[in-house]
């Protein structure tokens, strides 16, 4: 029998990049292509680039320069795909080049430089598809592009404007999902509180009843498959309001991502942010006041063309008086092609720096004390690792996205496996961290 072409797999980049490699993965794996660990078991190798900001473009340069010198036959796609020449300029060697959700240019690519062996023993794809995430949470895109322009950002020139998925696409493949054994369900896209506009709401059947698409009717729709609905890259329109009622009722969970990037009038102008600033803070408050256990999670820029010590005073004052429970922050720079590199006022890097630690000092605090309110409680936690030495498990809380927050670290974890969704008591907290038991009943 004829051995299955090999593939080697870099992805970088963001979560909505890690589907992109999915879809990818899933339509090789069904023509009888078959995935290498390592870039000497690879027949050709594929780089899954990030093209967001320069520091992410050096890394994907560098990542096809290495797979060009471990493996030598490389294909490109992804973001920085856009950028042809770039790629060229740097490594003339790669064999195609594909720009983002390319996915047939890519496997014909594919197809041109390693023909599938047609193999009637090949393994059928899994329902799910083939996922990079472990078996019990996977990320579902809901839509692709942006309508926005904020002045930071590249992404609507490298993915265009906002193009929903109907519905009851969405829909069918969380069940599928849910089916093969995901409990959680990670709903990103650009922006994800804008869902449906461009189909004007269109409706589509699902299980023979019209849903409609648009971000209430999606988060109702999926928090009643019965899996865990976690909800990134939300922002605090008015319409998000009634999901409130979602997250009251535990159909979607107490968690919302919204990325902020500033909270000084002036900075969020400059940077051409949507929603309207004066209005947020009282917006999340009386969400919390609505859902006492929303946890919100946010991003934020700090160092911003023109961002004065008063701006960066109010950012701080707004982290503390939302109760911002989850911050990340950036240090601002530019990226090629993007608007904000014509702002004056150029902060220094070693004011960035400064900034970059009082906001994280500020945001830590704020963790801790969020998390210190939870010592005592008995809550659900899904299992993301075991440690049978230790008799320890890594958990997450419903607080707690993957990857990017905290961990519930849980002593006595005899019988407890990946995957499992198990009820602990809350013993004790740090700043990103809760440490547990298992719940006695
Ligand atoms: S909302 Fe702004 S930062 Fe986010 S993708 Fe759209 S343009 Fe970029």
């Amino acid at each position: 029998m004829t051995q299955a072409p090999k593939i080697g797999l870099v992805s970088l980049g963001c979560p909505k990049a890690l589907v992109d490699s999915e879809r990818i993965m899933t339509t090789l794996r069904a023509q009888g292509y078959s995935f290498s660990r390592d870039y000497a078991g690879a027949d050709i190798v594929l780089v899954n680039t990030c093209g967001f900001l320069d520091s992410a473009k050096q890394e994907s340069l560098e990542a096809i320069g290495e797979a060009l010198n471990e493996n030598g036959r490389v294909i490109v796609t992804g973001c920085l795909g856009v950028e042809e020449s770039l790629i060229r300029e740097t490594h003339p060697n790669v064999l195609a080049i594909t720009g983002p959700h390319q996915y047939e240019s890519v496997v014909s690519a594919v197809h041109d430089h390693l023909p599938p062996v047609p193999n009637k023993f090949v393994d059928l794809v899994p329902e799910s598809g083939l996922k990079l995430t472990p078996r019990h949470y996977a990320y579902l895109k809901i839509s692709e592009g942006c309508n926005n322009r904020c002045s930071f950002c590249i992404i609507p020139q490298i993915r265009g404007d906002l193009a929903s998925r109907p519905a009851a696409g969405i829909l069918s493949e969380a069940e599928g999902l849910i089916r093969s054994g995901v409990k959680e369900l990670l709903v990103i896209s650009q922006d994800t509180s804008a869902y449906g506009l461009d189909l004007k709401y269109a409706t589509s059947k699902y299980r023979g009843r019209d849903v409609k698409a648009k971000f209430y009717d999606l988060a109702k729709e999926l928090g009643e498959l019965g899996a865990w609905v976690r909800l990134h890259y939300v922002y605090p329109y008015p319409h998000v309001d009634p999901v409130m009622e979602l997250m009251a009722e535990g159909l979607v969970l107490p968690y919302l991502d919204i990325p902020f990037q500033h909270a000084s009038p002036n900075v969020l102008k400059a940077m051409r942010r949507p929603a309207h600033q004066e209005k947020t803070l009282n917006r999340i408050l009386d969400w919390k006041r609505q859902v006492p256990d929303l946890t919100v999670r946010s991003n934020f820029i700090v160092g911003f063309p023109g961002e004065t010590e008063e701006d960066f005073e109010m950012l701080l004052d707004f982290i503390e008086e939302a109760e911002i429970d989850r911050a990340g922050c950036f240090k601002y720079e530019p990226v090629t092609g993007a608007t904000a590199n014509e702002l004056e006022g150029i902060v220094p890097d070693e004011v960035k720096e400064e900034r970059f630690a009082q906001l994280m000092e500020v945001a830590q605090n704020v963790s801790f004390h969020q998390l210190q309110k939870k010592v005592g409680r008995t809550i659900e936690v899904i299992v993301d690792d075991v440690r049978p030495e230790e008799n320890r498990a890594i958990a997450r809380s419903k607080w707690d996205a993957p990857e990017i927050d905290g961990q519930v670290i849980v002593d006595n974890a005899t019988g407890i496996k990946i995957g499992d969704i198990v009820s602990v008591t809350v013993t004790d907290n740090d700043e990103y961290d809760l440490f547990a038991r298992p719940a006695t009943h």
